[in-house]
């Protein structure tokens, strides 16, 4: 198993660091040279999803990303990550957010909270976005405050908060084993 990692800014070093302490081999994609290798699985870290979308514009990946999630390849994407699959930016997940949801005050935080199919986990927010409306195709994972943190439509993922900057390897175990495994 192969899982590309977007890598054109913001964290996706973390998610790498993840991958390898499960045991799964990843490479980072910076173009579309490093796309086309054979993968199992892509990773939207987080970051800023302005910055993000111009560059995948820029380097020629927006179709072929859109194309591919939409064929079904697993993609888990967290923070800036979840903005991306929006409707406004790749559109592949019915899902409407709310960029920097939190405000400035409360722009960024910790918590434990429980998420669908994992149980209690940590959750670190960072300028965060949630999920004011989600398709019915879309099964809500983690609900903070009333608000959806985390969420799958099929072989989609999204988490509003950051699982790659915590010890904790659950969230990214869950992809890999119920979503690229497809619960194998
Ligand atoms: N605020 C960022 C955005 O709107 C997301 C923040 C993050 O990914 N930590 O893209």
């Amino acid at each position: 198993m192969k899982i590309a990692i977007l890598a054109l800014q913001g964290a996706f070093a973390e998610h790498s660091e993840m991958l390898q302490r499960i045991g799964v081999e990843s490479f980072l994609v910076r173009n579309i040279d490093d796309w086309q290798q054979p993968k199992d699985g892509l990773i939207i870290p987080g970051g800023e999803s302005t910055a993000m979308m111009r560059i995948i514009r820029d380097e020629g990946l927006f179709t072929p990303i859109r194309d591919a999630i939409l064929n079904g390849l697993p993609v888990f994407g967290t923070c800036a990550g979840l903005i991306m699959l929006d409707h406004e930016h790749l559109g592949t997940m019915d899902i409407t957010v709310k960029r920097n949801a939190y405000g400035r005050q409360l722009g960024s935080f910790r918590t434990v909270h429980t998420m669908k199919g994992i149980g209690e986990i940590p959750m670190t927010f960072i300028r965060a976005p949630y999920i004011t409306a989600a398709g019915d195709n879309v099964e809500v994972l983690a609900e903070l405050n009333g608000h959806i943190v985390a969420a799958q439509q099929g072989s989609q993922l999204v988490t509003a908060f950051h699982p790659e900057l915590n010890n904790d390897t659950c969230v990214h175990e869950f992809f890999v084993k119920n979503i690229v495994n497809g619960g194998d």
